[in-house]
């Protein structure tokens, strides 16, 4: 009999993967993990039955997350990614060889653990590089209390159930922007807005009252199900304005080969459809 894992984030609204093999089903002390085979996204990885990451799709989402500010950034040493148990955005982070330092933060090292095992070509070797410093926390508490200052913070959490709440804060924001170098950046993963807009209202309410230039970006992620992904950015610097031309040249000395990510797709993302500019404050 076939089977298939019915995602539970919308009350109204959910996608199905078929599971042609489930090679994990447990729970940690923070959340329900699975992880199973499906034809077209190769593995999948839920948490709480809400699709996290995919074998086949993740790029979009790693990419995004991290060349966009990386970038735009121009000259970024440390970063923090906060939660990204599965390390994929550590991936991304750490193919920038002018990187030195990425603290990763991630409440769950079962998490952690597990994805090294069942989906080690996410992380692709990031849990070993020395450059990364994986903290097992809540994001919350670390950065009420860190002494350390980042270029960018990416803040790679779950959706605002359960432990990922706390990360949607403004006290969280104001914490987070505490620990931004000048001119640093911080992005965060705001879900789906046709499906979600609250998320991304109330995050960039925050981040008005916190940045000089406060926006989101797009881009879109087959099994993140309602249409495009919202990233929040917040920066007091002037990343938000970079050419194109400036993309071009940084993109091409990174030397890094993407399948999402490029410097004409980084200027195109922050160009909102009516639907989502309507959600900003
Ligand atoms: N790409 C996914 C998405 O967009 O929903 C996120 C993937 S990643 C697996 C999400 C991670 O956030 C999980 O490993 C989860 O344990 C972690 N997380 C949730 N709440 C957290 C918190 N308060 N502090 C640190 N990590 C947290």
């Amino acid at each position: 009999m076939t089977t298939w894992v019915r995602e539970s984030l919308h009350p109204d609204y959910a996608q199905s993967l078929r599971v042609d093999e489930m090679l994990y089903d447990s729970e940690t002390a923070h959340q329900r993990l699975k992880v199973f085979q499906n034809g077209t996204f190769g593995r999948v990885l839920t948490l709480d039955d809400v699709v996290q990451t995919t074998e086949g799709d993740n790029f979009i989402y790693h990419e995004m997350m991290t060349h966009v500010p990386i970038l735009a950034h121009g000259a970024a040493r440390r970063v923090l990614i906060i939660g990204g148990g599965d390390g994929g955005m550590a991936r991304e982070v750490l193919r920038h060889a002018t990187i030195e330092h990425v603290t990763m933060v991630e409440i769950d090292a079962g998490v952690v653990d597990f994805s090294k095992h069942y989906l080690p070509m996410l992380s692709a070797g990031a849990f070993d590089d020395p450059r990364l410093n994986l903290v097992i926390d809540d994001g919350a508490a670390f950065i009420r209390t860190t002494a350390e200052t980042f270029d960018v913070i990416i803040v790679d959490s779950t959706d605002p159930i359960g432990p990922g709440e706390v990360l949607f804060t403004d006290t969280f924001y104001g914490h987070a922007k505490r620990a931004l170098n000048q001119s640093g950046i911080l992005v965060t993963q705001n879900g789906v807005p046709f499906m979600q807009g609250d998320e991304l209202t109330n995050t960039m309410r925050a981040f008005k009252a916190l940045f000089a230039d406060w926006s989101c970006y797009l881009a879109t992620i087959p099994t993140y199900a309602g249409g495009p992904m919202a990233f929040g950015w917040g920066t007091d610097g002037d990343a938000g304005q970079v050419s194109l031309e400036q993309l071009e040249a940084r993109y091409a000395a990174a030397g890094i080969e993407t399948d999402y990510y490029t410097p004409a797709v980084h200027k195109g993302a922050f160009a909102l459809p009516g639907y989502v500019s309507r959600l900003m404050p």
